[in-house]
């Protein structure tokens, strides 16, 4: 079953994914408009199907390892390695005192191919960062897979990067966002600082 990018999008908005608002994103940019997959997270069975669909544009590819940005990424490199399965591991960077890490004993061994996803990519310093990790470890990294690039595709991995739907949504520097010149509150998603 092939899921067209108009019914991956009708399923986000749908779930509630597609916010509208005055955002701070993770990278300190503002944009008008939120993904926020955790929403089409509560819905296992259309992850499976999102996963299935991009699961299947890396199956040759011989992954032994999915890695991915938590909180995020966790669910998604689940999903994606059961897909790929069965004996690819799904494991999960996070962040120490802002520096992103390897934790809780995981290991990406020399040699071992590693596919690295997102849920979105906004400009791809989260999966940078995750991509030096496994660099770090001498893993090799044969791809990026990701539900959502908000990016309209300008990110470069520099390796094959595969995502479900490719859409632009315009971000700003905060000195430079009209939201903020209009006095609209600015919310920072899945914080407090609402
Ligand atoms: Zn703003």
């Amino acid at each position: 079953m092939v899921i067209k990018a108009e019914e991956i999008m009708r399923k986000f908005e749908e779930a509630g994914a597609v916010q509208k608002g005055h955002f701070k994103l993770t990278t300190g940019l503002h944009s008008d408009t939120y993904i926020q997959c955790a929403q089409v997270m509560q819905y296992p069975d259309f992850m499976d199907n999102l996963c299935s669909e991009l699961g299947k544009r890396f199956r040759g590819d011989d992954i032994d390892v999915i890695v991915g940005p938590a909180v995020g990424a966790i669910i998604m490199a689940h999903v994606m390695a059961r897909v790929l399965g069965p004996w690819v591991r799904a494991v999960f960077t996070e962040r120490e005192n802002g520096k992103m890490t390897l934790r809780r004993s995981f290991m990406i061994k020399e040699g071992e191919k590693v596919l690295v996803v997102e849920d979105v990519i906004t400009t791809g310093s989260s999966a940078r960062e995750v991509i030096d990790i496994v660099n770090s470890r001498k893993g090799k990294v044969v791809g990026v897979g990701a539900l959502i690039d908000r990016s309209g595709g300008r990110v470069d991995f520099g390796v094959k990067t595969e995502k479900l739907l490719t859409i632009d949504i315009k971000n700003y520097l905060p000195e430079e966002c009209p939201l903020c010149k209009k006095g609209i509150p600015l919310v920072k998603p899945g914080s407090h600082e609402v």
